[in-house]
């Protein structure tokens, strides 16, 4: 199995922060992992890196995720249930139902990382989860060296969560979804069917509507560090909501499945608190969307600590809502 030792994770994080790894093991197929003995040592599992802040040094072996392949499992006149390998890179993965005309994840285009990793914050955007059209998700226990395969119900999903964030020492090796080879467009979300206007549907047109209006409004990592939304939009219940509305005339609130909750657009308190576009040392809050934590260069992954906390206290002082972090912070 090919490693490195005292590797420099930079190209590695969509944060850009240099990070000098002790060791880095590269898993390119399943005889690889059956190899690791990590009986007393700590590992973590790296994907794209592109929900993850790392510390300057990591004393721990990092295990990149390489696994690669796509095999359609069962195929019907209505369906397809396609086994990703966990180290697919999920455009990719989008890019190739969208050329097969197998509809579910075109609403998902060009959120970074491998398709291992997704599952695991339910990843979600323009109103679908992964969670719609999730089967199955395979994965190993290294230390007891055991295969478990979960099913949707037991991956117990919710909003940006589920039970991958509550087990440890896990490597996801595959994922199984269920394409409908049905038009079954989720159109209802932000500006998409303005920007369709009186066009016909298709799956590569969404994925080209979401792609521009993601590209208008995200900075793209190659340019300017950032790992996405740093926090979760906080889910609160109607109790707060009133109190809060009787201040915040015009406070943004989303209905829950749950009806005593509503979710608040964490952008919205960032920006009400006068944050957008704030900077801090060599990082900041980016221009366009508040809930984006960006890294100018040359700055220290500290840095977006100190205004993490800056920013979770400053909105709770002002509206008594404590942040959550989404980014993996590892130590
Ligand atoms: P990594 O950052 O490598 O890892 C994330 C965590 O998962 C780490 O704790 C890691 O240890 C663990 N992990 C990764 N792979 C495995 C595995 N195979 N087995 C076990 N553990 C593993 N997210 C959304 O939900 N919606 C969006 O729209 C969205 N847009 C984004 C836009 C930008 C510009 C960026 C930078 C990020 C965005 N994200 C979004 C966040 C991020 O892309 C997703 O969370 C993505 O799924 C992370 O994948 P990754 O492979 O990069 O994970
Ligand atoms: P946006 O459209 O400006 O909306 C702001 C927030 O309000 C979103 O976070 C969204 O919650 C919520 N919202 C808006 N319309 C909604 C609706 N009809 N129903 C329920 N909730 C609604 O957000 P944006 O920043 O441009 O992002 C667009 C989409 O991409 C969002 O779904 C967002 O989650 C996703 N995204 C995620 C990340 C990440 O790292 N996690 C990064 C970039 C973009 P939801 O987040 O629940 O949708």
């Amino acid at each position: 199995m090919k490693f490195e030792t005292d590797s420099n994770l930079q190209p590695f994080n969509s944060f850009q922060f240099p990070c000098l790894a002790q060791q880095i093991y590269f898993i390119r197929n399943i005889e690889d992992l059956l190899e690791l003995e990590l009986h007393n040592k700590d590992y973590l599992v790296l994907g794209g890196g592109s929900n993850i802040l790392l510390p300057e040094y990591l004393s721990k072996i990092v295990l990149k995720n390489e696994l690669k392949g796509i095999q359609i499992l069962e195929e019907t006149e209505d369906y397809v249930i396609v086994q990703f390998a966990s180290g697919e890179i999920w455009q990719d993965c989008v890019e190739w139902a969208v050329e097969k005309h197998f509809f579910g994840i075109e609403n998902l285009t060009l959120i970074p990382g491998t398709i291992g990793a997704a599952p695991i914050q339910n990843i979600g955007a323009y109103g679908v989860e992964i969670k719609d059209c999730l089967l199955s998700v395979e994965f190993y226990q290294i230390k007891e060296r055991r295969f478990y395969n979960l099913n949707n119900l037991d991956c117990l999903f919710s909003y940006r969560d589920s039970i991958f964030k509550k087990i440890k020492g896990f490597f996801i090796t595959s994922v199984t979804l269920r394409l409908t080879k049905n038009s079954n467009f989720k159109l209802d979300y932000g500006d998409i069917k303005a920007e369709l206007g009186d066009r016909i549907p298709t799956l590569k047109l969404i994925k080209e509507i979401i792609s521009g209006i993601r590209k208008r409004k995200l900075p793209d990592p190659n340019e300017i560090g950032n790992a996405g939304s740093f926090f979760k939009n906080p889910i609160i219940s109607k109790e707060q909501l009133q109190n809060l509305l009787l201040r915040w005339k015009d406070l943004p609130f989303y209905l829950q499945p749950d009806p005593n909750f509503v979710k608040i657009p964490a952008a919205w308190l960032i920006e009400t608190a006068g944050l957008k576009g704030f900077q801090y040392k060599n990082c900041g809050v980016h221009k366009n969307q508040a809930l984006v934590l960006v890294h100018y260069g040359k700055g220290q992954s500290q840095e977006i600590e100190e205004l993490a906390q800056l920013i979770e206290e400053k909105i709770y002082n002002l509206f008594g809502i404590s942040l959550e972090r989404e980014v993996n912070i590892w130590k």
